[in-house]
């Protein structure tokens, strides 16, 4: 079933995801929406993004690479279990860059999240130096290297999230984006159920041919995420 998780990274406090909340429940309705929603706020609005409907689920944005203990402002895989979280984001480009967080620590903190019985979304994706001296495939391989130790029978998410095209209104092309697809569905031909998601600059206007003809399982949306009618647009639960 296609995925579209809403990644609001650092936006919305709990009364704004109570309403969104209210929001996106009140356009899916009773229906069933055929697709798969997850929500992925703050740590604090964790609780108030849930749907006690269960139409939605929710995402920790984030993951201590260890367990429990002296790390101060960390939150573990356990605790997001127990907040109600069905996946854990590892590996967002952001945490990668601003938070220095390499293939080591990503390791980790994957086996973190299977321990506790989430589903890891997999973040990977080249920078834009990376793209322009030919080296897309030669990243792709060493960070789906990090997932060496990951279970191939346990369920994967991997968001392909090109660097260059998160946050700055430029998505990837439909041929970029459906042959980066076709080489991480080759890459990870072991397992047995993995989803390959886009991210990165998706709109409610770009969103169907990347769905549709570069063949992705669905999207990690940031930018378009954060109102709830362009992310049921971009998710194709919009009533019209
Ligand atoms: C993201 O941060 O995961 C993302 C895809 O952001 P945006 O949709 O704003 O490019």
């Amino acid at each position: 079933m296609n995925l579209f998780v809403a990644n609001w990274k650092m936006n919305k406090t709990r009364g704004e995801a109570a309403a969104y909340a209210r929001e996106f429940g009140a356009i899916l309705g009773e229906r069933d929406p055929g697709v798969e929603i997850v929500l992925a706020p703050p740590f604090t609005a964790l609780d108030a993004a849930r749907d006690p409907s269960g139409r939605w689920s929710i995402a920790g944005q984030n993951v201590s690479s260890e367990a429990a203990g002296a790390y101060t402002g960390e939150v573990s895989a356990t605790m997001l279990a127990e907040a109600g979280c069905r996946y854990a984001i590892v590996g967002h480009s952001e945490r990668r860059r601003l938070f220095g967080e390499d293939a080591a620590i990503l390791a980790r903190k994957l086996a973190r999240v299977r321990e506790a019985g989430l589903t890891p979304i997999y973040c990977l994706g080249e920078t834009e130096a990376e793209r322009e001296e030919g080296l897309t495939a030669t990243t792709l391989v060493s960070q789906v290297e990090t997932l060496a130790r990951d279970p191939s029978d346990r369920p994967l998410v991997i968001a392909y999230e090109p660097v260059w095209a998160i946050g700055t209104g430029k998505a990837a092309t439909i041929e970029d984006a459906g042959s980066v697809r076709i080489h991480l569905s080759e890459l990870l031909s072991d397992r047995r159920d993995v989803r390959i998601l886009y991210g990165g600059s998706v709109t409610p206007e770009n969103c169907r041919p990347l769905l549709e003809e570069a063949r992705v399982d669905g999207f990690l949306v940031g930018g378009a995420s954060l109102k709830a009618s362009t992310f049921a647009a971009v998710a194709g639960v919009l009533r019209r």
